[in-house]
Parts: C-alpha cells; structure tokens; sequence
C-alpha cells in the first residue's frame, strides 16, 4: 500500500475538466514532484488532499484512509497532512510561537506546555528559536516560510504537501527554505510537492509527474523525465523552462 494514493480522481469546475482520470501513487519516505504549465492543477491537487477542495469520482487515501468523499474525518486529515502555500499564511496578529502552537492545541488537544515544547523544538531546528515571541511582520520571507513549515510540522504529519513554497521569495531566500525540505527528505518524510525549482527536483524527487491536460502525462525517475522525457509535450514544456533560465 502507497502511502499517498491518489486514484483516477475527476474534477470539473464548472465545464472546465481539471482532473480527467489522475492517478499518483507515493510511497512512504518517496518525494513526489509535481510539475506542469500554470493552471495545470497541481494546487487544486494539493487542495484537495487537504480537503479544501471536492472531487466528483475517484479517491484520495493517505495511509489507507480515505480523503475524499463523504463522511470524511477532517480532523484526522488536519492531523496527517501537513501543507504549506506560496504564501505563508502565517496570522498576523499572532506571535510565531502562538501561530506554530495553535492547531496542536485546537486540533490534537495538547496542553500549552506540550504544544510550547515541540515548537520550540522545531524552531530550534530550523534556527529560528529567538523568534518565538516575535511577530510575523518582523520576519523576512525566509523565515515566515520556514515558519510555515514548522506550522505544519507540529502536528506530526504523516505526509506533507508543499505548493510552490519558495515562489514568492526573493532569490536569495530560497535555498534556506529548500534546505528545510532537503532535510525532511534526508529524515523520510513523505512529501508531494509542486516546484519549479527544476535543479531542486532533480536533486531530492524520488519520481517526477508531469501534468498536462487533467492526467499524469508522464512520470518517472528526475534523470529521466528532467534529462530524456519520452512526450512531447513534456519536452516542449521543459524547453520553456530552460529558455527561462529555470533549468
Ligand atoms: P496550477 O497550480 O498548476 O497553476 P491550479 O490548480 O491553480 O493550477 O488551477 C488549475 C485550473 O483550475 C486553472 O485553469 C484554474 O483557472 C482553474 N481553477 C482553479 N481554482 C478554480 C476555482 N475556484 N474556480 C474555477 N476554476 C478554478
Ligand atoms: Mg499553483
């Protein structure tokens, strides 16, 4: 059983067909990178996996327990997937401990004490533990995002989402974000992410998905689908991405 398995999934909004028969399967400790066209679906992807979005047939299954469809345990899947935007999201009129300790309390029910500990053992980590009382304003980018990430990490995720996480961040930012993500990689965690940091990818990706037109195009090793992509159209798109200067 994979631990994310994401099966023949449909999606319309309204006569536009977003998912036309998708199909991931992610093992556990796998890194999964989504990538594709803008407005290929690899957010409405990630958002439905946290049920912020419905499909109309097919199911998503994290660890064997359904996602989609009714009768859905929203509090299990807010404890198992973890996942993180573009834009951090972080409240604002809260500080970075209350913003990293909230869900934990709300959702899982810890006590301050126990929620404080494990935040402030995460922000250790990530070196951001003279922050805590800090608000998110008074970080940078960097940091917010980094935050972010340890937001989702406090609720003990079995796997984690990532949207295009370092796409708002001024270029030397970048790699303070994705070294966090290096080292959940290096650590196991299962992750799913959407990037366009193409080098990044082929570094960490146990298997590449290229979307295109509501389907898993094409998918493979990052050697083969970043270096000898079988489709066509994967290959014109990875052209535009090096005319880009992305690759
Ligand atoms: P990507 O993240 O790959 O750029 P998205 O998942 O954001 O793509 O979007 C996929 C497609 O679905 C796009 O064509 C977008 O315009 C459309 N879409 C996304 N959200 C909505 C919505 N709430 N209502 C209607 N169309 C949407
Ligand atoms: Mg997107």
């Amino acid at each position: 059983m994979a631990m994310i398995e994401i099966r023949d999934i449909h999606k319309t909004y309204g006569t536009f067909d977003v998912f036309k028969g998708l199909t991931i399967d992610v093992e556990e400790h796998q890194v999964v990178c989504l990538i594709g066209p803008s407005g290929c679906g690899k957010s409405t992807l990630l958002r439905t996996m946290n049920g912020l979005e419905k499909i109309q047939q097919g199911e998503i299954r994290i660890h064997g327990d359904r996602m989609t469809g009714p009768g859905v345990d929203l509090n299990a899947l807010r404890r198992d997937v973890g996942i993180v935007f573009q834009s951090y999201n972080l409240f604002p009129h809260m500080t970075v401990l209350q913003n990293v300790t909230l869900a934990p309390i709300r959702v899982l029910g810890q006590s301050h004490d126990e929620a404080e500990d494990t935040a402030m053992r995460l922000l250790t980590r990530i070196g951001l533990a003279h922050k805590a009382k800090e608000y998110p304003d008074r970080l940078s980018g960097g940091q917010q995002q980094r935050v972010a990430i340890v937001r989702a990490l406090a609720m003990g995720p079995r796997v984690m989402l990532l949207d295009e996480i370092t796409a708002a961040l001024d270029p030397e930012l970048v790699s303070e974000v994705l070294n966090i993500v290096r080292d959940l990689a290096t650590e196991g965690m299962t992750m799913l992410l959407a990037t366009h940091e193409m080098g990044f990818a082929r570094e960490v990706a146990s298997k590449i998905c290229f979307l295109c037109d509501g389907k898993v195009h094409e998918e493979g090793p990052p050697e083969q689908i970043l270096g000898d992509p079988l489709e066509e159209r994967t290959r014109s798109f990875l052209q535009r991405i090096i005319e880009a200067g992305r690759l």
